[in-house]
């Protein structure tokens, strides 16, 4: 049966985050016959940005512009998110499993009176069933759910549901929309930014992250370069970001951000259960540890035993050959 399905698209510092690509193929896998309507929200006009969502295979974008928007908050997200899944009627809700889809998601599942899947990492229509696939237990087993009644509403984890490929013959129309917000109870008056600016940790293909055997802030210089020549991000284990090497916005983990890059590479980490939890579905992992015995090396696909300071420069030097 084909459905219709909104993608709640998110952007950052004006572009679109490759998540709202992702959540698009996941829509299409949900109802390739059906009609996909991506849904943009800001206080700026966001039309260039729906005509790029139809390249990525939206079928139609609705834009939402309005001052209220101009930092995001669940209360005036929310309510244009609202305003538009009430005319649009849709049989299903995607949206990327980040801060935003954290906070916003189980809040329009609770006024939408429906069920909501989070965290999923796969999509797949099996007879008159669409079965998500998502992570339990750390990331130690997979769990395969259903929604039986109501919207289908879902948050998919960043990295794993592969994009459509760009194409710029799709054609789809892009229209924007009105909604009247109410004044909101909170308002964001200013955004200190602490994470360093660059690739954006929970969406980066490459992440190298530093442990407390990276042991100083200035011994996370070559993890920095080494990222760069990469173009990944920098992330840290709680070891760092405790010892203050790092800032806590990098920590990966069961109680930091949750990764699944092409490539992690481990520098100085032990291997905590706790850190697992963040980065063990990455897809290929590398850990540098001069202690053999660490656990680390349990999930690692390829394991270096040496000293970071001395294996990460040889690094760097080799892929600038490349
Ligand atoms: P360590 O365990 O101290 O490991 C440092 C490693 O560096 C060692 O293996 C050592 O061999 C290696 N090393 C030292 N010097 C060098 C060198 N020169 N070259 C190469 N290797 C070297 N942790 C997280 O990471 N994320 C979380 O989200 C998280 N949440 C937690 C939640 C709870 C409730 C609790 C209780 C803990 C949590 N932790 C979390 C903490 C976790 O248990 C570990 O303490 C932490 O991950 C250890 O960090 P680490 O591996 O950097 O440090």
């Amino acid at each position: 049966m084909s459905k219709k399905m909104i993608v709640i698209a998110e952007t950052k510092d004006g572009e679109l985050r490759n998540v709202s690509f992702e959540s698009i193929a996941a829509a299409k896998k949900i109802t390739p016959d059906g009609e996909v309507v991506g849904l943009i929200c800001g206080a700026e006009d966001a039309s260039n940005l729906g005509q790029e969502l139809i390249y990525y295979g939206a079928d139609r974008v609705i834009t939402v512009t309005n001052e209220k928007m101009k930092s995001y908050t669940s209360e005036g997200y929310g309510q244009a998110i609202l305003s538009v899944v009430e005319e649009e009627s849709p049989d299903g809700i995607v949206m990327g499993h980040t801060s935003i889809g954290k906070d916003l998601s189980p809040k329009l599942a609770s006024k939408l009176d429906t069920g909501l899947i989070s965290d999923a990492v796969d999509v797949e229509v099996i007879g008159d069933q669409i079965v998500f696939t998502r992570p339990i237990y750390s990331g130690k087993a997979f769990e395969k759910k259903i929604i039986t009644d109501g919207i289908t509403f879902v948050t998919i984890r960043p990295n794993n549901i592969t994009a459509l490929e760009k194409d710029e013959s799709r054609t789809g129309n892009v229209s924007s929309k009105d909604v009247d917000i109410k004044d909101l109870r909170t308002i964001v008056k200013e955004v200190v930014r602490k994470a360093s600016e660059g690739v954006d940790l929970s969406e980066a293909k490459v992440v190298v992250a530093g442990g407390r055997g990276v042991k100083s802030a200035d011994g996370f210089k070559p993890l920095y370069e080494l990222a760069d020549v990469l173009g990944g991000a920098v992330g840290a284990s709680r070891g760092a970001c405790d010892a203050d090497y790092c800032d806590y916005s990098l920590q990966i983990g069961q109680t930091g951000k949750v990764v699944t890059p092409d490539l992690y590479i481990a520098v100085g980490i032990s291997g905590a259960i706790q850190h697992l939890a963040g980065m063990s579905n990455s897809k290929v992992i590398v850990a540098i540890n001069k202690d053999p015995e660490a656990n680390i090396f349990n999930i690692a696909d390829y394991g270096i035993v040496g000293d970071l300071f001395e294996v990460i420069p040889m690094l760097i030097e080799e892929l600038k050959k490349v």
